[in-house]
Order: structure tokens, then C-alpha cells, then sequence
């Protein structure tokens, strides 16, 4: 089955085509556009390329495509891409503003341009279904409930990969193969002893998952991206009384708190520097107090989450990195994990300095919790869903 992987942005387009097999997966092209304006232009000329290039010999070879979608209103899982999953991204437009939009173009485009080919969306928010509600809800009226406001969580896709990976490197087969069949037969059956592993998904957006058997059970995202940890440039987590203090005091309009909350705040507001963390460590050793304020709050946030979950699952077996920043953040991975010997993880130093963007076990050989890093999959966690779906309907 041939599986296109299409990563729509808001001013960018990306794929991977796969070969899956029942018994693994091929990846035969990628590629990827920039500053796009013209979605269905970009999308015909990726079509192009891949015959062109002699990877395949007409677009019709294309089975399916698979779309990474953030998340619709009353609409979860991984579903077919048609008219309802569409209506459901534009009816929560607003909450993913950058996101939703593109994903929702990006499906109309496909189903054009590629009409025989069947297209299945993973929403993000898949992986919390199984959050216990007295997490997954605020204490808010029920009206508001009513209109879908709840924790939802983001980086799906990142976690699962992250939930089934740990789980094999901790000789887990049991718990990785009942993650990754997650979606079609539900929570795996926990069995044994439990595993607890916490995984961050540190990059422009970042989060952390806190994750029981290979399922999540919470996780630092809530109701928008717009939430948790600190973002490149978004806020993270904010007192809701610090948004009508601000635009009263400020005098902000509803529309320019909201701009100033996701363009001009997070890692960028913070530091004054750079919304990419690189600049930002540059900016702090060269004596840049609001740079240095920058990581550490970065640092502080993400360990407050770890805990919260490491006490919510009644201890820890593996801390995971992944993404951007855990892949490279070495300095930064040091500070997540200092001072933690009184709860048995001890990160060994060397290892942790020699490690970069590849698949490594950190930790001390005394130390009785993992430290992996996991570098980012999505598109295969999404290959791999859109497989399961597509062989399940046939
Ligand atoms: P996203 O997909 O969410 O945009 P990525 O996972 O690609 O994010 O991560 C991007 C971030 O990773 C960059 O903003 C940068 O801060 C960080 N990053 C990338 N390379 C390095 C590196 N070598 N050292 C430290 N941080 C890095």
C-alpha cells in the first residue's frame, strides 16, 4: 500500500511517501516546500515530482494519504479526511488558528487532485482519549464544557511514538504492541508490573505526557497549543484573570491581547532575543539576564510537569526526550534531570554530552530510572495509523 504523509503548515508543505507492508514500512520519497502561498499549486507540483522522478509511475498508484490534524470539535481519533472531519477542523478554526486552517484547505485540495485515493486524518488529540475526565476537565460551568472546553492535548503522535519506542527498549514488547495498536482495540490490557514513563516533546511547540502502559494519562497541554510549557512564541500557561487585567490596564483589544499571547510571547517574549533556543543560549552565556530567565523558565516548567505525572503514576521507570530541543538540548536535558538521585535517576554526564539527534540511553549505570533520547517519528506513527485504518475497511 503506498501512503503519502502529507505535513501542511501554515506557510509550508511537506511529505513522505511510504510503502507499507503488513510487515514494515518503506520510506520512498520526500520532500518538502516553503513560503507557500498556493497550496494546490505545490500540491500538483509534489504529485509531478514523484512521477517525474520515476518513483511512481502515475499519481493513481497513491492509495491513501495521511493528514496530521490538530483538532476538530466533537471529532477525535483516526477517522476517514471527508466532509464531517473538514467541518470539524473549521468549526474549531479559532482555537487552532494556525493549524486548522491549512489542514482543512489541504484535504479539499487532495480529495481533488487525487480522487481515488482514500484520506484519513490522526487528530493529535487521539492519544489523551483514555485521560481520566477529572484531569481532562476544568472547573468551569457547564455551558462552557458544553462548548468543548476541556483539556484536549497535542503532539499525539510524537508521544505515541515515543510510548511504543521506550516500551521496546525496556524489553516492554507486550506494552509497545498494544500501543501501537491503541486506536483500533483501545488501552492495552495492563498486565504485570506497571510502566511509567514520561515523555518531553521539547521543539518550536513542546510538551510533556505522562504515559501508563503505553497510554497517555495526562499531559501538560490543555485546551489550545496555546497552553502548558512555554512555546516558541506562545505563552504556555496563563492565569485566565491576567487576560481581562491586561487589556483593561493596557487598553488591548480582545484581538491584539490574543496576537501579543501567540506571536509576541513564550521563549521569544521572555528572552527579548530569539523565539529559537540556540540564539537564546548564546544570548544567555554572552550575560543576558532575560535569556537566562528564558531557560530557566523553560526548565522549571518542564520539571514541574515531569513530577506532576512521575506522582500521578506512583513513580517513574523512563524520562524521554524528543523532538528539536530534547534531541539537542544537552545543557538543557542536564538542568531536567539534576538533583533527582533521592528519586533514583542520575544522569551519566559524558553520555548525555555525546549525544545528538540519535536514539541513546543516558543514564548512569546506577541508576534505577531510564533516560532515553527518542528522536521524533510522526509520520511514521501516522503511516502506521493510516495502514491500520485503510486495512480495516477493506
Ligand atoms: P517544531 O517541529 O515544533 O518546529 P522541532 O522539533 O524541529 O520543532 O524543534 C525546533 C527547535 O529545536 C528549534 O527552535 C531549536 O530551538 C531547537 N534546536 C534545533 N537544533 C538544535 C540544536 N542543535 N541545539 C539546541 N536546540 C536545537
Amino acid at each position: 500500500m503506498l501512503v503519502l504523509i502529507a505535513n501542511l503548515g501554515s506557510t509550508s508543505f511537506k511529505y513522505r511517501l511510504y510503502r507499507m507492508e503488513s510487515t514494515g514500512q518503506e520510506v520512498l520519497a520526500k520532500g518538502g516546500y516553503e513560503r507557500v502561498t498556493d497550496y494546490a499549486a505545490v500540491i500538483e507540483d509534489a504529485l509531478a515530482t514523484l512521477t517525474k522522478d520515476g518513483v511512481i509511475a502515475s499519481a493513481d498508484e497513491i492509495d491513501a494519504v495521511g493528514f496530521k490534524t490538530v483538532l476538530g470539535k466533537d471529532l477525535s481519533g483516526c477517522v476517514l479526511a471527508d466532509d464531517a472531519c473538514v467541518k470539524a477542523l473549521e468549526d474549531f478554526a479559532a482555537v487552532a488558528p494556525a493549524h486548522n486552517p491549512p489542514y482543512a484547505n489541504g484535504i479539499r485540495q487532495f480529495a481533488q487532485s487525487l480522487p481515488n485515493a482514500k484520506l484519513v486524518a490522526l487528530f493529535e488529540t487521539a492519544f489523551y482519549q483514555w485521560v481520566p475526565e477529572a484531569r481532562s476537565t476544568y472547573a468551569l460551568p457547564q455551558s462552557w464544557r458544553d462548548a468543548g472546553i476541556r483539556r484536549y492535548g497535542f503532539h499525539g503522535a510524537s508521544h505515541k511514538f515515543v510510548a511504543e519506542r521506550s516500551a521496546e527498549l525496556l524489553g516492554r514488547d507486550e506494552v509497545a504492541a498494544g500501543t501501537a495498536a491503541l486506536y483500533q482495540q483501545g488501552p492495552a490490557a495492563i498486565t504485570g508490573k506497571p510502566l511509567r514513563v514520561v515523555s518531553c516533546h521539547l521543539g518550536g511547540s513542546s510538551s510533556v505526557t505522562g504515559i501508563l502502559n503505553g497510554v497517555a494519562i495526562g499531559t501538560s497541554m490543555g485546551f489550545s497549543p496555546q497552553s502548558g510549557l512555554p512555546q516558541n512564541n506562545r505563552v504556555g500557561d496563563l492565569d485566565s484573570g491576567a487576560i481581562p487585567y491586561a487589556m483593561k490596564t493596557l487598553g488591548l483589544t480582545l484581538e491584539e491581547a490574543e496576537r501579543q499571547l501567540t506571536k509576541d510571547s513564550g521563549l521569544l517574549g521572555l528572552s527579548g532575543v530569539s523565539n529559537d533556543i540556540r540564539d537564546i543560549n548564546e544570548a544567555s552565556q554572552a550575560g543576558n539576564a532575560n535569556a537566562t530567565l528564558a531557560i530557566d523558565h523553560l526548565i522549571d516548567s518542564i520539571r514541574h510537569w515531569v513530577g506532576a505525572f512521575a506522582w500521578q503514576m506512583g513513580g517513574l521507570d523512563a524520562l524521554v526526550f524528543t523532538a528539536g530541543i530534547g534531541e539537542n538540548g544537552r545543557e538543557l536535558r542536564a538542568a531536567v534531570c539534576a538533583g533527582l538521585e533521592e528519586f533514583g535517576l542520575v544522569l551519566d554526564e559524558q553520555r548525555n554530552a555525546a549525544c545528538r539527534a540519535v536514539e541513546a540511553e543516558l543514564q548512569a549505570d546506577h541508576s534505577r530510572v531510564k533516560v532515553f533520547v527518542i528522536p521524533a517519528n510522526e509520520e511514521l506513527v501516522l503511516a502506521r495509523e493510516v495502514y491500520r485504518k485503510i486495512s480495516s475497511l477493506s
